[in-house]
């Protein structure tokens, strides 16, 4: 039989910070991450050094069958009578990429972390994991263009998992599609790509508990600022290619999770990190572990930049959505969820109305001003800008874009580092005033 949530597995370490449904204290990641990078390299470097060999080896022949029975690991699995310190080969664990697991581990307060080759790598194999064939997952309807193909059309045809699919701020609709046994899975994004509807992780992981089931949450568009787990999910998933890369150049993704969740994943007959293989190259996972520290600085000024073009959006009367604005329907919400200081975010959506007028204002920023690049994607230190229903959210039916809330002539917007806020927020305002006089069209 398959684990029950939360009964057979660990939850998360920090999880009773959010007691009786108030929050007592403020989970701060900063301080969490504080130690998780305090390893020295191999000569007394400052940084740890990349362990990039895909085999390793044992000093006595007999420890080998021990590591293959799980008796030896790179965990201290006390449960599994593991001691800690051995590697096996690269697929299954390198310390390398373990270091950079959990780094994102402490930055989410979860007992441990793995980082994979992509968050869409990531995503299948959590999901995979947690469902077997003929089981059901129950997810929000606004989500990730490549995650709502996987569950709607890859996984009823090649595992036998189905979804439903519901409108996560209607409580009872999600309650009532949980009813429909045997659904083991929860899913939602804590801030939805591309609505900015924000989830209420603490109501939903208590819908998901109630039905035995486990809530996992993509937290691609909210690190730092919104921790899932201290809110009573159980496991988090990010696409680190998005901002906690912040440069634009790596595929990455990362899983946090208790320890028994992110070790059965590596399970040399049953993990789906194992076997699936979307392994993060060693490489890559010590460059990211560079980027980590300046996540929250990085992660306040996006937020600070993006509240400061909403709302000077708004004064213009254009169609903005931000969670951070008072307009946004969870702005409260959101406010009851955040880590102190990190802000709300660095995404915002603008609805021109036409896809004609998306694409011309679009046009003007790239090709005028160098606000930013029409490009998918987001998280970068540069602006990036895409129109979701003919891009990211393609995959989506007309239909289903209309009742995702996502309009012909909605540009989402990632705001960017460079630059100073008033030199381009003159680019954006110039911008707006030639498509609203008609120049062009
Ligand atoms: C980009 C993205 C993904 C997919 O991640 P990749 O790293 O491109 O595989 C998943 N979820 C969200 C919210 C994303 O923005």
């Amino acid at each position: 039989m398959s684990p029950r949530w939360p009964l057979e597995w660990d939850l998360g370490l920090f999880s009773v910070v959010f007691a009786g449904g108030t929050m007592t204290t403020k989970f701060d990641p900063v301080a969490a991450m504080a130690d998780s990078r305090h390893e020295f390299g191999e000569h007394g470097g400052v940084n740890s050094s990349i362990e990039a060999s895909t085999t390793f080896t044992v000093m006595a022949a007999d420890e080998m069958p021990k590591i293959f029975r799980g008796e030896r690991g790179p965990f201290s699995m006390q449960a599994r009578n593991a001691t800690g310190g051995c590697y096996l080969y690269g697929r299954n664990f390198n310390p390398t990429v373990y270091t950079f697991g959990r780094m994102l581990a402490a930055m989410e307060g979860t007992q441990a972390g793995y980082a994979t080759a992509s968050g869409l790598g990531a995503i299948a194999a959590v999901l995979m994991q947690l469902c077997n064939a003929g089981e059901r997952i129950v997810s929000s309807k606004t989500i990730y263009g490549g995650t709502f193909a996987l569950l709607k059309e890859f996984f009823p045809l090649k595992s036998g998992v189905t979804t439903t699919f519901v409108d996560i701020t209607d409580h009872a609709a999600v309650e009532a599609a949980m009813q429909q046994a045997p659904t083991k899975v929860l899913y939602i994004e804590s801030i939805a790509n591309p609505t900015l509807e924000v989830a209420d992780i603490p109501a939903l992981a208590a819908i998901a508990h109630r039905h035995g089931a486990a809530l996992v949450v993509d937290n691609t568009f909210a690190p730092m600022l919104l921790s899932p787990v201290q809110l009573g999910a159980d496991v988090v998933v990010h696409s680190v290619t998005k901002f906690i890369s912040g440069a634009s150049d790596v595929i990455a993704g990362a899983v946090c999770g208790s320890e028994a969740f992110i070790y059965s994943l590596m399970d040399l007959h049953t993990g789906a990190l194992m076997l699936l293989g979307p392994t993060m190259d060693p490489k890559i996972a010590h460059e990211l572990t560079l980027r980590l520290p300046h996540l929250g600085l990085r992660m306040r000024e996006h937020s600070a930049r993006a509240l400061g073009f909403a709302e000077r959006l708004a004064e213009r009367g254009a169609k903005v959505c931000y969670p951070g604005l008072p307009s946004h329907p969870q702005h409260e919400l959101l406010q009851s969820q955040l880590n102190e200081g990190f802000g709300c975010g660095g995404l915002l959506t603008l609805d021109m109305g036409t896809v004609a007028r998306a694409n011309r204002l679009m046009e003007i920023l790239q090709n005028d001003h160098s606000f930013g690049f029409m490009a998918v994607s987001l998280g970068y230190f540069e602006t990036l800008m895409s129109c979701s229903g003919s891009s990211t959210s393609s995959e989506l039916t007309e239909a289903e874009q209309a009742a995702a809330g996502i309009s012909p002539g909605l540009i989402r917007i990632s705001i960017g580092l460079t630059g100073s806020f008033e030199q381009r927020w003159a680019q954006m305002a110039d911008a707006l005033s030639a498509v609203e006089s008609g120049s062009g069209i």
